[in-house]
């Protein structure tokens, strides 16, 4: 028998001024290797990293592979354990003030291999059905929420609710994804690389529908992805990452407009262009991303930026206010005084 008849929205507890997720200090550090002989190592995927994502907000991450913006994501769906940190959500701990059964209705996560993430052996139906039925929603109930949640993302359901994943498309699976994260009614979705395996016109049409489904459902995204257009296409804010910490973070128009960090700056040079004035000559970046076993001493750029000073190698840089309003970037030379020869006089903001 259903003891939850309908799922609701989690409520929204601390009002519009209180963010979603607010995220201190998050680490994560795998030890590796510690045999007989062998020293033991820790790489550090992701380290001291702070962000809140605001009610309605879309935030993106961007950062080269291996930067830790996936096992961010983890960490924060609570599918790994961390090392040290603390994620609220909506203002509550998770596993005290709020069970680890609610927060998985209020956060649902969308990956990007469509095809890993469903069971083979589920109908479309079943597997939109499957989470709500676990969560105490009826059969027949769970199944008329699955047709519906099918008609929101663009698959009649006539035609695809009997159909199993292998007999689907790409774009396809990827919106069955998506109707499946909803149908927990969460309040935070995050796509990690959601639409990077899609051919380009699908991946358009995936994107106009998350913005739909954002201001149908109220949602708040977090929006992970290596690809900077679409990042900017879709985000509020972004977030960039370098080797496991956050080097700069703005509204996404600042940071593109103006960014701040020679490794944003690098990333954006990067994009491709079809305008041939601004086609880059010289590779933006030189060498490749350090080793997060043995991550570089002071700001982990400083073996790749063309301004690094001595400074750079022995004082990690915090982030810092860079050109106004919540424009923050980890460089010495947005820190007046740092001894960076490019920073303002101290006392002087950047
Ligand atoms: Fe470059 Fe120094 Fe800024 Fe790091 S702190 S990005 S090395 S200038």
């Amino acid at each position: 028998m259903s003891t939850e008849p309908h799922l609701e929205p989690l409520p929204d507890l601390g009002g519009p001024a209180q963010p979603l997720l607010a995220v201190s200090n998050l680490t994560k550090h795998f030890p590796i290797g510690g045999g007989l002989f062998a020293e033991k190592k820790t790489v550090r995927a992701v380290d001291d990293v702070s962000f809140a994502i605001g009610k309605g907000e879309t935030v993106g991450i961007v950062g080269e592979s291996g930067c830790g913006k996936s096992t961010t994501a983890r960490l924060l769906m609570h599918l790994m354990p961390r090392t040290a940190g603390e994620i609220l959500f909506d203002g509550q701990v998770v596993g005290h003030s709020m069970s680890m059964k609610e927060f998985r209705r209020g956060m649902q996560m969308v990956f990007q291999d469509s095809y890993a993430s469903l069971n083979p052996r589920l109908t479309i139906e079943d597997s939109i059905a499957f989470g709500p039925k676990v969560h105490g929603v009826a059969d027949g109930e769970a199944r008329v929420l699955a047709r519906e949640l099918m008609g929101k993302v663009g698959l009649r359901p006539e035609v695809f609710a009997a159909r199993y994943p292998h007999e689907v498309s790409g774009g396809q699976r990827q919106r069955v994804n998506i109707a499946r994260a909803l149908a927990l009614k969460p309040r935070l979705v995050i796509l990690d690389e959601a639409v990077s395996a899609l051919d380009k016109s699908v991946e358009a049409q995936v994107l106009n529908l998350l913005g739909d489904l954002k201001r149908e459902f109220g949602l708040t995204y977090l929006f992970i992805s290596h690809d900077l257009n679409v990042v900017r296409y879709i985000s509020d804010r972004v977030l960039v990452m370098y080797l496991g910490q956050v080097v700069e973070i703005g509204p996404v128009d600042h940071v593109w407009d103006a960014p701040a960090h020679p490794y944003t700056r690098a990333l954006l040079a990067a994009m491709p262009t079809l305008d041939p004035d601004r086609r880059t000559q010289a590779p933006p970046i030189t060498g490749d991303p350090p080793n997060p076993i043995d991550p570089p001493s002071g700001c982990r750029f400083h073996t790749r930026c063309a301004f690094a000073e001595d400074v750079c190698g022995k004082v990690g840089p915090a982030l810092s206010p860079a050109g106004g309003g919540s424009h923050l970037a980890a460089c010495h030379m947005v820190i007046p005084g740092s001894g960076h020869s490019r920073a303002p006089a101290a006392g002087v903001a950047a």
